[in-house]
């Protein structure tokens, strides 16, 4: 196991055997705070979006099984498994503010969209805070890894949610392949 240069998450091998295939699947501390419980919850995601129905349709594959944008939960969770007390969500680069080539702020109407997205990456932090106080592990997966030139291969992504479900319990990411 080694520290990404860039942040505090730390990189794991998939196989510590097999020191060629590296997972890209990061695990996050989680770190939440007693204030966090009253923070509000609302979503902002779009609904069935394309890396949405990519990540369903290999959940779908490998035999899992899953709700929708359950309402009950903070922030309408796009993906929920209750059997695993895990929650999937797929953020959208752009939307989402993702620190990534994906995301670059928009030239025109700049304080428009410094605020919105400022505001789209406070409320899904406090979603995931509201998430992880109840008790909940959260996997993000970012638009990165589906799309665009530092996309993983999907097989890598449906191995990494496998390894994540059913080996892991602490909250996790996957972004796309930003090693070089
Ligand atoms: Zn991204």
């Amino acid at each position: 196991m080694w520290r990404c240069r860039k942040s505090t998450f730390f990189w794991l091998f998939s196989c510590t055997n097999c020191l060629q295939r590296k997972s890209f699947l990061r695990l996050m501390a989680d770190v939440v705070t007693p204030e966090q419980r009253s923070l509000m919850m609302s979503g902002i995601r779009g609904k069935n979006t394309r890396p949405e129905l990519t990540i369903r349709k290999l959940l779908h594959s490998r035999g899992y099984r899953y709700r929708l944008h359950d309402k009950k939960l903070p922030g309408k969770p796009d993906i929920v498994l209750p059997k695993y007390r895990a929650v999937i969500l797929i953020h959208g680069c752009f939307w989402h503010g993702h620190d990534c080539h994906l995301f670059k702020w928009p030239s025109s109407n700049e304080s428009f969209w410094k605020e919105k997205i400022t505001k789209n990456r406070l409320v899904d932090e406090r979603s995931l805070q509201s998430l992880l106080v109840a008790g909940w592990r959260v996997l993000t997966i970012w638009e990165c890894a589906l799309k665009g030139k530092r996309k993983l291969p999907v097989e890598q992504i449906a191995d990494d949610i496998v390894l994540w479900l059913e080996m892991y319990s602490a909250s996790a990411e996957i972004k796309g392949d930003y090693r070089q």
